[in-house]
C-alpha cells in the first residue's frame, strides 16, 4: 500500500459493558493503523455499531428500553472506554439502523444473481459454499452457525446453512417495512451494507476477533462477492487472537468478563496496551493478573531504555519500523527497543500510543 488502506472492523453490540476481548480487537486495530502511519500510509478506519441484534433487543428487552436509546447509551460508555485505553477514533462509525435501505437493496440483488431467495417474508443467502470455503465439514459449520445466531433449524430456509439477509418481523424486535413485508437485516448484511457503504465494492483490510472467522466473516465476504462481482472482497484479514480465563473464551454468557474500566482503576492504559500487544497478534491467550504485572515491568524497562542518549546497539529506529511492517511483530520490535534504547525505544512507545 502506498497511499491509502481501507480498513473495516466489525464493531460491538451495544448491550452491555466493554471487556478485555473487545478491547484487545480495538488496540490491535488502533496499532495496526499507527504502524501503518509510521510507514506513510493513511489508514481510513471505518468501525460499526450493530445496533440492530438480536441479542441487544433481548438486552434492552430486560431494561425496558427502546432498543436505539439502550444502545446509544452503551455505546457513549464503548467509546469512553476506547479512548481511556488511547484508541483512536475510527473515520466511519456506521449504526446498522440507519442501513436499511442498504440492505434491502442488497438482498435484492442477490435474489437478482440468484444467491438469495425469499421464504415466508425473509430473504435467504445460499450459504453452502461459504461454509465449504471457510474450509469447514457441514456439522462444525452448522454448530458455529447456531452457536453465533444462525438458526439452522429454521424450516423456511431451504438449507440449514443458509443465512437472513432480511428477517421477516417477530414480536420483541425492531421491524421496517421491505418489499417482502415488515423486518429487519440480517447480522451479515448489516456489516456488508456498511462497508460497502464506506468503501464501495471492497477493502484493504477487514478486521475483528477470530472468534468472528464463521460465520460473520465468511458470511460477509461471499455476500458481497455475490452482489458486486468482485473478489477477493478483502485483500487481508486481520483476526486478532481471543482472549480467554483458563481456556474458555472470555464472554457476556459465560460470566467470566475482565472490564476494562476495572483493569484501568490499578493499571495505566500504556500497561493494558502493552499486555494486549506484546505477543503474536492472531493467536487466542489466557488473561491473568500476572500477564498485567509482567507487562508493567517491560513496560518500566521499554521507559527506562527511552531515556538513554545513546542508542546502544546496532538496531535503530529502522529496525523498529522493519520489524512493524513485518507482519506487526511487536514482540521482537520491543526486545530490539529495549536493548537499542534512545530514539528507538521513544519510537515505538509513540508508535504503539504507549505514553
Ligand atoms: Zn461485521
Amino acid at each position: 500500500m502506498l497511499d491509502k488502506a481501507r480498513m473495516y472492523v466489525c464493531g460491538i453490540t451495544p448491550y452491555d459493558v466493554t471487556h478485555l476481548g473487545h478491547a484487545a480487537t480495538f488496540v490491535w486495530v488502533d496499532a495496526l493503523g499507527r504502524v501503518l502511519r509510521l510507514l506513510g500510509v493513511d489508514p481510513e478506519v471505518c468501525r460499526n455499531v450493530t445496533d440492530v441484534d438480536d441479542v441487544l433487543d433481548a438486552a434492552a428487552s430486560r431494561a425496558r428500553a427502546p432498543y436505539d436509546t439502550f444502545a446509544a447509551i452503551q455505546q457513549y460508555h464503548f467509546e469512553h472506554d476506547l479512548a481511556s485505553l488511547n484508541v483512536r477514533p475510527p473515520r466511519h462509525e456506521p449504526r446498522a439502523h440507519r442501513y436499511i435501505e442498504h440492505v434491502i437493496r442488497l438482498a435484492q440483488g442477490l435474489i437478482e444473481v440468484g444467491r438469495a431467495y425469499e421464504r415466508k417474508g425473509s430473504v435467504y443467502f445460499r450459504g453452502q459454499m461459504a461454509a465449504s470455503q471457510a474450509g469447514l465439514d457441514r456439522p462444525e459449520a452448522l454448530w458455529l452457525s447456531a452457536e453465533y445466531g444462525g438458526r439452522p433449524d429454521d424450516p423456511a430456509k431451504e438449507d440449514a446453512l443458509d443465512a437472513a439477509v432480511w428477517q421477516a418481523a417477530e414480536p420483541g424486535h425492531p421491524a421496517w417495512d421491505s418489499p417482502w413485508g415488515p423486518g429487519r437485516p440480517g447480522w451479515h448484511a448489516e456489516c456488508v451494507a456498511m462497508a460497502m457503504s464506506a468503501f464501495g465494492v471492497g477493502v484493504d483490510i477487514h478486521a475483528g476477533g477470530n472468534d468472528l472467522r464463521f460465520p460473520h466473516h465468511a458470511y460477509h465476504s461471499a455476500m458481497a462477492e455475490a452482489f458486486t462481482g468482485v473478489s477477493p472482497y478483502a485483500r487481508a484479514w486481520l483476526h486478532v487472537g481471543v482472549v480467554m480465563i483458563d481456556g474458555v473464551k472470555m464472554a457476556k454468557s459465560v460470566g467470566n468478563l475482565v472490564l476494562v474500566e476495572d483493569l484501568l482503576t490499578r493499571h495505566t492504559s500504556a500497561t493494558v496496551r502493552l499486555m494486549i500487544l506484546d505477543r503474536p497478534w492472531a493467536e487466542d491467550w489466557d488473561y491473568t493478573d500476572a500477564s498485567l504485572e509482567a507487562a508493567a515491568a517491560r513496560l518500566a524497562d521499554l521507559y527506562y531504555a527511552a531515556g538513554r542518549t545513546h542508542e546502544a546497539s546496532r538496531y535503530g529506529a529502522d529496525e523498529i519500523r522493519r520489524l512493524l511492517a513485518a507482519d506487526l511483530n511487536v514482540p521482537a520490535a520491543l526486545e530490539a527497543a529495549i536493548e537499542t534504547g534512545g530514539a528507538a525505544a521513544r519510537l515505538l512507545i509513540a508508535t504503539l500510543g504507549l505514553d
